[in-house]
């Protein structure tokens, strides 16, 4: 694995035991419990970690409390040139990270490189915002006063991510948190810890050639659930940043709220797209084809819920289970191949579980769904992704299944496709395709999509860097990446100056 060696992660390696434990003065393995990282690709084991135990922990969070305390006065822009240089070893390392993606996150290598490229592309986005973070100036209601908004570092972050976008989840909160002035410390998925000690060694390599930034800034701890509630539980996070399942988020949200802390958090969807009688079908397909298989089906913004017109479902199915069957399954280092496997067995299972509901509640597999294991690596959980047809309300249809299982509902009148892709407890990302203006503005509109991300005319899928990621209801409310998600990182803090001599009270209150 010469990728692993050319980011510098030889270096923690002893007979293939990891370090658990990282920033740049710390490196540690895990006094914990031991496991292993088997690669979905074949199912071998790639590393072996042992997780951190809560004294770890201890010297993780004390290390990025004292580096907080100086990062935060280092100037913005400073700290944006870190991540400058952090976004140009990622470009010079595209490959090499991308390679990491794949041997344990199972993405093809096209999609593994447009995950580092998202990394790269936020720091571009952060570097800039480092010298806009801005504050308002507001007219005081007193006589010589002013009153100006200014956002300050918040404090040392911690952020949980999931096993399905290893790389770009971390960079979507760690670019912008630094620049924002604030101490950024990763606890990845136990299913993707080499993605994120490559992330750590890009970043080090960047701290070494700027020797005024402190160097606790960025830390990994490599740990369960259990070292994520001691993160969420712990006051010297004011901010908690978690991505994964609801499950997982509800957990972390009580706790996190229990103290009165701080929590974004980014859950699981259940996206759905309109296929209007109008829409252009050609575009349709493709978009449906890349965000329901792509990624093999793992994707939070996945498309899970097809809403197609009774007019125009026959046909569209029918050139979907045609697209379906030319797609090429297999390795996902492979070039050519374009669904790779499911993370585990434990996937596997999940999906032929919905699979057998779905039969038991009505709906009948019109494509796909079985095991393949011709011309794949032996050893990984390798699927041909499904097409059911089913009632929108069936229950199996309103739980997310993190597998490729697409559910084709149908409507007639507009009114009803909306109410049908608003009636799922989560609320992430939508689509409509549709050529009249009348229907996408009505999708758009107060009255249309409920979820955090509503597009026309694109799939639900594959969203840039410059907007605000995130989704409403269970998906968890939290926003990432661009537009004004960086305020989640700062604190707001009002100031009101008296440039006078007297000492007017507000609201007109007189105190003598
Ligand atoms: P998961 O919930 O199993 O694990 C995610 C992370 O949470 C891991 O680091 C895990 O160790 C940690 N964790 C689990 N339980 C915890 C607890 N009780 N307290 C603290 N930490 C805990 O998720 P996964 O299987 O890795 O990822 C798939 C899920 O993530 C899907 O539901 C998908 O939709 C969601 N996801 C959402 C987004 C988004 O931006 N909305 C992005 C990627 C993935």
């Amino acid at each position: 694995m010469t990728f692993l060696e050319n980011l510098g992660m030889n270096r923690l390696q002893s007979d293939n035991l990891y370090c658990s434990v990282l920033s740049h003065d710390l490196r540690q393995t895990g006094e914990g419990s031991e496991f292993s990282v088997n690669s979905p690709i074949n199912g071998m084991e790639v590393a072996r970690f042992r997780n951190a135990t809560p004294a770890q922990l201890e010297q993780v969070i004390t290390t990025a409390t004292a580096a907080f305390k100086t990062f935060r006065t280092v100037p913005a822009p400073v700290r944006g040139e870190l991540v400058r240089r952090i976004g140009n070893i990622a470009r010079e390392h595209k490959e090499d990270l991308a390679r990491v993606i794949t041997l344990e996150s199972g993405k093809i290598m096209a999609e593994a490189l447009g995950e580092v490229q998202e990394w790269i592309d936020v720091c571009d986005f952060a570097v800039g915002l480092s010298r806009q973070l801005h504050g308002k100036t507001i007219v005081s209601e007193r006589p010589g006063h002013r009153m100006m908004e200014q956002w300050q570092p918040l404090g040392p972050v911690a952020v949980i991510t999931a096993f399905n976008f290893p790389m770009a989840v971390w960079a979507w909160n760690t670019m912008i948190g630094l620049v924002c002035g604030d101490a950024m410390v990763l606890k990845p998925s136990e299913k993707a810890p080499l993605c994120a000690l490559a992330c750590q060694a890009v970043v080090e390599k960047a701290l070494d050639t700027m020797p005024e930034i402190p160097r606790g800034i960025a830390s990994v701890i490599i740990g369960d659930r259990e070292i994520g509630q001691l993160i969420a539980q712990d006051t010297r996070f004011p901010l908690v940043s978690a991505t994964g399942s609801t499950l997982m988020g509800r957990s972390v949200a009580e706790t996190v709220g229990a103290r009165l802390g701080r929590s974004l958090l980014e859950l699981g969807g259940n996206n759905a797209m309109i296929v209007s009688e109008t829409a252009d079908l050609d575009l349709a397909l493709r978009a449906i084809v890349f965000s329901a298989a792509g990624t093999a089906g793992q994707r939070c913004t996945t498309l899970r819920r097809l809403i197609t017109h009774r007019s125009v479902q026959d046909d569209l199915v029918e050139r979907i289970k045609r697209s379906y069957a030319s797609l090429a399954i297999g390795d996902p280092g492979t070039e050519g191949n374009l669904v790779g496997p499911l993370i585990d067995k434990h996937s596997f299972d999940a999906m032929q579980s919905a699979l057998d509901a779905a039969k038991q509640q009505g709906g009948e597999i019109l494509f796909g769904g079985e095991r393949v294991t011709e011309g794949v690596p032996d050893g990984g959980y390798y699927v041909r992704p499904a097409i059911v047809s089913i009632r929108h309300d069936a229950p199996v249809v309103h739980q997310e299944t993190f597998a490729p299982i697409l559910y084709v509902l149908s409507f007639d009148t507009l009114d009803e496709a909306i109410d049908i892709q608003n009636e799922v407890p989560q609320g992430l990302s939508s689509a409509i395709f549709t050529e009249s203006m009348r229907e996408a503005e009505q999708f758009l509109s107060a009255a249309g999509s409920d979820c955090g991300i509503a597009n026309v005319n694109i799939g639900t899928s594959g969203a840039e860097i410059g907007g605000a990621f995130g989704g409403e209801k269970e998906t968890g409310g939290g926003r990432e990446s661009g537009s004004d998600a960086w305020k989640a990182y700062m604190r707001r803090s009002t100031n009101t100056i008296n440039y006078g001599g007297e000492l007017p009270l507000a609201q007109g209150i007189v105190f003598e």
